[in-house]
């Protein structure tokens, strides 16, 4: 049977709970690559172990089961310190394999071969990574510009190549530079066809940050095709309200593609996560969210469907 592959090791799909499909515990946005780093502002930095545990205890108080970690390696993850945070606080943990945006890609990766990335990559998957014996259980591409070009369709290339011989899903960062809105706020439909030419199955491709700048019809059409389309970017109400993800939700679900929806909240900034900073810490959607979905007609079952049963079958492989 296939396993989501935690980082404490290999789980039945059911044993996963309720699964935020886009979120970080670990993440420093001062490793960039090929851009200065932030010095100032409230940049993506969460660099507390304790207080990542009392997060997440939370999380698991109000009803969490699992949580999807989406930081790459050349931005913070490490994924010995993430099993010592899931055993702390009893939240399973899925590290990520594969790349953020472009200033966050290793410039060694312009010298590597597509081939060199992509077995790498299988080796996080499949053997361990960080110098752990855990593995990632999910492959990341980011694309930071409004098309996917350069190093950036490198990077997705050797992801397309690992979740082929994995099985692993690819879950996507979609939304380019925000000064080129694109319709369907994301490069989804750039990703579909180039995943398609290196034939990766769509099923196994989540389009992220479909939430930024949304068209009902391009979902509906990416959802058609076996994509997972992931609202992750909740409580990001500068993007839009949630009201209005609820009802996006609803019509997704009206148009028959419960199966294919996803949720998270993405929350990468103490200003996000810290209840002292205007954070909401991990428990917005259980305690917040779930109840707009009902008020718009969202049934508990649906609800289940969307964030304990899609996140294990995304995410189980091998
Ligand atoms: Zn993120």
């Amino acid at each position: 049977m296939k396993k989501v592959h935690t980082v404490r090791g290999p789980i039945d799909p059911d044993q996963m709970g309720f699964t935020h499909t886009h979120e970080h515990i670990l993440c420093d946005a001062r490793m960039t690559h090929r851009t200065d780093p932030p010095t100032r502002g409230a940049y993506m930095l969460l660099d507390d172990h304790e207080r990542a545990v009392s997060e997440l205890k939370k999380y698991k108080d109000l009803g969490g089961g699992s949580m999807v970690e989406l930081t790459t390696p050349a931005w913070g993850r490490d994924i010995k310190i993430l099993k010592r945070i899931s055993e702390d606080s009893g939240v399973h943990i899925v590290a990520t394999a594969g790349f953020y945006t472009w200033p966050f890609i290793p410039l060694q990766v312009d010298e590597h071969p597509i081939t060199q990335l992509a077995d790498d990559l299988i080796v996080e998957l499949t053997q361990g990574a960080d110098g752990a014996e855990a593995t990632a259980g999910i492959l990341k591409s980011a694309i930071h510009f409004d098309r996917i070009g350069g190093v950036e369709e490198k990077c997705l290339r050797a992801v397309a190549r690992a979740s082929i011989a994995t099985g692993a899903a690819i879950t996507t960062h979609t939304a380019g530079n925000r000064h080129q809105e694109i319709p369907g706020g994301n490069v989804g439909m750039q990703h579909v066809r180039i995943l398609r030419e290196e034939g990766v199955s769509l099923d196994r491709l989540v389009v992220g940050h479909t939430d930024e700048h949304p068209e009902i019809e391009v979902l509906s059409e990416l959802a058609e095709l076996g994509c997972y389309v992931q609202f992750d970017v909740l409580k990001k109400t500068h993007y839009m309200l949630d009201l209005t993800r609820a009802k996006l939700t609803r019509e997704m679900i009206r148009r028959g593609h419960l199966n294919r929806i996803l949720l998270g909240t993405d929350r990468c900034r103490q200003v996000e996560l810290y209840e002292e900073n205007g954070g909401v810490g991990y428990t917005y959607i259980l305690e917040t969210f779930i109840d707009m979905l009902k008020t718009e007609g969202v049934s508990s079952a649906e609800i289940n469907q969307i964030c304990c049963v899609n996140p294990g079958e995304m995410l189980a492989f091998g």
